[in-house]
């Protein structure tokens, strides 16, 4: 039998498993040091920013929105080329998302339809760093402040991306990244909101329990959206495997790049600097050649088959035709760290076939 080669891998080492029972015994569960120590290491990787440690990346976008004041009768724009969370995390603050078309290079959001989907009522731009590919952050950070429109970065497949010597995540208002088990770092389940907002910083802590500056007093209407210390102790043993994770999973990326034929590569953009979440393909024949995967026991994701605006939860009339096409093509490869040189000549030769 030929060993099965999956989509994702999630690391869990003996440093983990340590972590975790060392946290469990101190017997501090939630929002503690451990959670604070996380939160400090984290800022290294967006420019010093204040970090602050929440349950999930869905929570951590919902939260950014709301610290930014974004409700009802506002409109946010987003790409509907994206994980439901993006969306959700608007439509739950009561602000109507607006599905914007995507760049057909980079699956990110495309800023002359960003442009062309501003009204009087829009309040904000969310910018996926799809797949870890940076969006196009210099034009439409520009394009915000013409507007005065808050940018909330959606970066929970980007953590060490960058453009332009930035890092994902230190661009917008604010950020939100998650550490779901297949992200490029875990933490179980969790998420982190990134803002350089002092005040923006103090209602995102506020929020994430129950808008309490002390105990039972609530100034504002809060969320239960805190971290456990049993995930940030695991996001923080993460976090120093995070770099060289990244450099493999880049290296796995170049073979592919390189040795891939007959179907579209992922492009990088000059200055920009790819995380590989996903290693995405095009191809007109996606649905046979993820067959023909399958067949080698090769695993394959299709991310995403149906744009947002076209899901039942939203059912939004929208003519987007990058997103369409993306969709119907698009094939996700394994390029995780874990991965041998034989796993991926393996993949490079039934993609061949
Ligand atoms: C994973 C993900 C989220 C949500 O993160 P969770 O931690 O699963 O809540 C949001 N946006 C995108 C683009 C994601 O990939």
């Amino acid at each position: 039998m030929t060993r099965p080669i999956t989509l994702a891998h999630p690391h869990v080492g003996d440093a983990e498993i340590d972590a975790v029972v060392r946290v469990l015994r101190s017997r501090q569960l939630v929002q503690g040091s451990e959670v604070a120590a996380f939160e400090a290491e984290f800022a290294d990787l967006v420019a010093g920013r204040h970090c602050v440690a929440v349950s999930s990346g869905t929570i951590a976008l919902h939260l950014a929105l709301r610290a930014y004041g974004i409700g009802p009768g506002d409109q946010v724009i987003l790409p509907s080329f994206t994980f439901g969370a993006t969306a959700h995390a608007v439509a739950h603050t009561g602000a109507t998302p607006i599905f914007a078309d995507i760049d057909p290079e980079t699956f990110t959001l495309d800023p002359d339809a960003t442009a062309a989907a501003i009204t009087s009522s829009t309040a904000a731009i969310i910018p996926v760093h799809l797949f870890g590919h940076p969006a196009a952050m210099d034009r439409l950070t520009a394009l915000a402040a013409q507007h005065g429109l808050a940018v909330i970065e959606d970066a929970a497949q980007a953590v060490g991306a960058a453009l332009g010597g930035t890092s994902a995540g230190a661009f917008g208002h604010a950020a939100a990244f998650s550490f779901y088990p297949t992200k490029n770092m875990h933490a179980i389940e969790g998420g982190m909101v990134v803002t350089a907002d002092d005040q923006v910083a103090r209602r995102l802590r506020l929020l994430r329990n129950q808008g309490m500056p002390s105990r039972y007093e609530y100034e504002l209407i809060g969320f239960n959206g805190r971290m456990t210390d049993v995930c940030a102790a695991v996001g923080r043993v993460q976090l120093r495997s995070l770099p060289s994770w990244t450099v493999r999973r880049q290296a796995h990326a170049a073979i592919l790049t390189e040795q891939l034929h007959g179907v579209v590569t992922p492009p990088v953009l000059p200055d920009a600097v790819h995380a590989y979440h996903q290693y995405v393909i095009r191809s007109h024949n996606r649905n046979a050649l993820r067959q023909q995967l399958a067949e080698s026991q090769i695993e394959t994701g299709i991310h995403y088959p149906t744009p947002l605006h076209r899901s039942p939860a939203y059912g939004q009339p929208a003519d987007l035709q990058h997103t369409e096409q993306a969709a119907a093509e698009v094939l996700s490869l394994p390029v995780h760290p874990q991965l041998t040189q034989s796993d991926l000549a393996r993949i490079v030769t039934a993609v061949r076939r």
